[in-house]
């Protein structure tokens, strides 16, 4: 286990190099370095023994057939995109802990009675199309006209860029259907403070709770900042301030509610021009799917009200919403279990963070394990998960995968 654990410690740091950006850590959908880093698990993954593909959308796969490989396979999994200025525990973790956790079995001469897959999905933070789980929506048919015709900040289509790698509609992608699995488990880090607080190494996740993500977008009119007198103004950015203060007021008088505008954009975006149009993103997260669709009317009511005293257009465009999902009461049952043996707990826990099991839950049972990081930090490269729980991490997937029947 040590010597594993090593080589799983050496390979974070590996791919916590590889990065679109010399000074932080940054990879995006398809960018050069997801693909670098995308190349770097494949090999890890053929040393392994696994059969491997590249597919055109920058997902890899890594399979090992199993004693019976006609069998329906466990899927395991997580990302290898990453946001801007991240941590190198986000994702890839998950990755690396799921290599370590194979070749463990291996070590010990175990062959399983079912193939498992190992997937790394190129896009699950969203930061270039502004819109999640591209890499696992993509195994499951689930990239819609929609999403395809996002534009990135370059003004490329998502269907540009994937034609542009060779993807195509008809062409031999991967596409999990409905039943063709027996589950997907990912392993991932809290990304929050309950597992320091009672102390704990790991837990098992119980359920991602619901988020909705929009793009808001108020129009006025552009006009000279020196001869414009402020009564004859429509300017879009006081009215997005009035608006994004609007959204933490909700949020803080609504326990349980979490709402987060990340990205405001500016046009024409000069020192001596009144904004014409304002954009930002807006994140917003419940436990309770009938809570956050009721809050979220009633934030666009006050944004729309805030909008028209200042004679304002508003555009409310949902990009993504994702009702909650409840982790699969068998695989929990099985993690709970191998939890306990390495940990003696059998802690469940809920996700505020979204994963990619919540676009696979579509077509399988899924499961989780949260491994604890310093201060719950995380989107940051100050977050940190000791060298002793992300060996607890692989040992739990390790007892996890020994104990599941044929
Ligand atoms: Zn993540």
């Amino acid at each position: 286990m040590g010597l594993m654990l090593n080589r799983a410690l050496e390979r974070l740091d590996f791919l916590g190099h590889i990065s679109d950006n010399p000074c932080y850590l940054v990879r995006t959908y398809l960018s050069p370095a997801n693909r670098r880093a995308a190349g770097c698990l494949l090999g890890w993954m053929a040393e392994l023994g696994m059969q491997t593909q590249h597919l055109p959308d920058g997902t890899v796969r890594g399979v090992l057939p199993g004693a019976a490989p006609e069998a329906k396979p466990l899927l395991l999994g997580s990302h290898l995109d990453t946001v801007t200025n991240a941590g190198k525990y986000d994702g890839a973790l998950g990755l690396i802990a799921a290599l370590a956790a194979l070749e463990e079995l291996r070590d010990q001469g175990i062959q399983l009675p079912f193939p498992v897959h190992l997937l790394g999905f190129s896009d699950e933070e969203g930061v270039r199309f502004q819109t999640t789980y591209l890499g696992s929506r993509g195994v499951t048919g689930q990239l819609d006209l929609e999403t395809r015709a996002r534009l990135d900040a370059a003004g490329q289509s998502q269907s540009l860029v994937l034609a542009t790698e060779g993807w195509h509609e008809d062409a031999s992608n991967i596409h999990y259907v409905a039943g063709s699995v027996r589950g997907y488990v990912e392993l991932h880090i809290e990304q929050g403070r309950s597992l320091e607080e009672f102390d704990e190494a790991a837990c098992v996740v119980s359920g991602i709770n619901g988020q909705s993500r929009l793009l808001v977008t108020l129009t006025g009119r552009a006009d000279h900042a020196g001869t414009t007198p402020m009564e004859f103004r429509r300017d879009s950015l006081t009215g997005a301030a009035e608006a994004i203060l609007a959204t933490e007021k909700l949020a803080r008088d609504h326990p349980g509610l979490v709402a987060t505008v990340g990205k405001i954009e500016v046009l024409p975006g000069g020192s001596n021009s009144i904004p014409e149009v304002t954009s930002f993103t807006l994140d917003f997260r419940h436990a309770v799917d009938a809570e956050r669709v009721r809050l979220l009317k009633a934030l666009e009511n006050s944004v729309r009200k805030i909008t028209a005293s200042r004679e304002l257009e508003l555009n409310w465009q949902l990009v993504q919403e994702n009702d909650a999902v409840v982790c699969d009461a068998e695989l929990a049952r099985n993690l709970c279990d191998a939890l306990e043996r390495v940990t003696g707990s059998r802690r469940q826990l809920a996700s505020g963070a979204g994963h990619d099991g919540v676009a696979i839950s579509k077509v399988a049972p899924i499961g989780m394990i949260f491994v604890r990081c310093r201060g719950g930090l995380s989107h940051h490269p100050d977050e940190y998960v000791s060298p002793a729980d992300i060996g607890v991490g692989i040992r739990v997937l390790v007892e996890f995968l020994k104990s599941l029947p044929a």
